[in-house]
């Protein structure tokens, strides 16, 4: 039994905004759920309904077997961490990390033993004097975890951690995080909108969409096999080539080129081809599949080159592919290789997948 169960788990605020729809998931100690999805798609409402501070219009929060959905915030014990830090300013480090164990009339020499674990753990140690003002927004956001920490939840989430940290900031609290989780028994549910943060963290990924999982895998997974067009767009920088081509016999037009389609019981009008940019390379005399086109914008990423291609036979289809800075072309004019075992098909009305791509 996973020690965190949502079955059908509800939201609504009025008939216009659910927040939340039906998501089951559960999640087992040692695992690391992420939450993905763009702004205002229901993550934080999830969260809160999971730590108890928004009561579900359906469905029941379990936790280690019990139904907590009536419980209240304060008798779940769940560590939340907010993207705001929330600490209080007038107390010190110390005092921020001990303020809710206090709350727990534990005595005073198992408090000062957990505080000293837990900043040791991240490298807090010669800031307990300080107020939060006097620390910067890594520092603070160690304390909020701290604080977290310290309790010895039954579950911790998180909600956008690192997003007020900078970009830097960001990559290395995001190393941190993952060492630090990685060494705790309570399950993790972290709520992002960046795809970088739920891929390198998580142990399962739930890509969530206006209320809706659309998918609920393995990071891996649902950047190699993408449940539908949303999240085959959503994850993945660049963002994958997604297409709308009319069918004709057994094959996709792609400008003037032909694209073989997968085995499908009946042919539809159209279809939705998806293929990464990585996957995109110029031409081998051995390929298979190719297009001509025109490269029309460059634009170097430092590692690579990202370049747009105008597909011949189109004035609208355009390709980008993600070559190495090494590979150099002489012409605007090029071939392009689309190997048919790194295509992703989707259906054109429902955006669901509808071909396997092997791993
Ligand atoms: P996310 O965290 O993914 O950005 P939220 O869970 O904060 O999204 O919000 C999901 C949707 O619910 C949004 O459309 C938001 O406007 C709406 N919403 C959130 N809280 C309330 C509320 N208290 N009353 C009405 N609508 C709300
Ligand atoms: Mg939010």
């Amino acid at each position: 039994m996973p020690k965190l169960e949502l079955h059908n788990l509800n939201k609504t605020y009025n008939p216009q905004v659910i927040p939340v729809k039906d998501v089951s998931v559960g999640v087992d100690e040692g695992e690391f759920l992420t939450l993905l999805g763009p702004s205002g798609c229901g993550k934080s409402t999830l969260l809160r309904l999971i730590a108890g501070l928004e009561q579900p219009t359906r469905g029941k929060v379990v936790l280690s077997g019990r139904d907590v959905t009536k419980v209240r915030p304060g008798d779940r014990n769940i560590a939340m961490v907010f993207q705001s830090y929330a600490l209080y300013p007038h107390m010190t480090v110390y005092e921020n990390i001990a303020a809710g164990l206090k709350l727990r009339k534990i005595s005073t020499e198992e408090i000062r033993q957990r505080v000293q674990e837990v900043v040791g753990k991240l490298g807090l140690e010669h800031l307990m004097d300080r107020k939060p003002g006097q620390m910067s927004g890594g520092q603070r956001q160690r304390v909020a975890l701290g604080r977290a920490l310290v309790r010895k939840p039954d579950v911790f989430l998180l909600d956008e951690p690192l997003s007020n940290l900078d970009a830097l900031l960001r990559e290395q609290v995001r190393a941190d995080l993952k060492q630090l989780f990685a060494t705790q028994k309570a399950p993790v549910v972290y709520v992002t909108h960046d795809q970088t943060e739920a891929m390198t963290l998580s142990t399962k990924v739930a890509v969530l969409f206006e209320g809706d999982v659309q998918q609920l895998d393995e990071p891996q997974r649902i950047y190699t096999q993408p449940a539908n067009q949303f999240v085959a767009g959503f994850v993945g920088s660049p963002q994958m080539n997604l297409l709308t081509l009319s069918c004709q016999g057994n094959h996709a037009l792609l400008g003037e080129f032909k694209i073989s389609l997968p085995n499908l019981a009946q042919v539809p009008p159209q279809i939705v081809l998806g293929i990464r940019p990585e996957d995109v390379s110029f031409a081998k005399p051995e390929d298979q599949q190719t297009i001509q086109g025109r490269i029309f914008l460059v634009e170097n990423l430092g590692m690579q080159n990202l370049i747009s291609v105008r597909v011949k036979g189109s004035d609208s289809i355009t390709i980008r592919a993600l070559l190495p800075l090494n590979l150099t072309w002489s012409e605007e004019e090029v071939t392009l290789a689309i190997p048919p075992q790194s295509i992703h098909w989707f259906d054109v009305k429902t955006g669901d997948r509808i071909a396997n791509r092997p791993d």
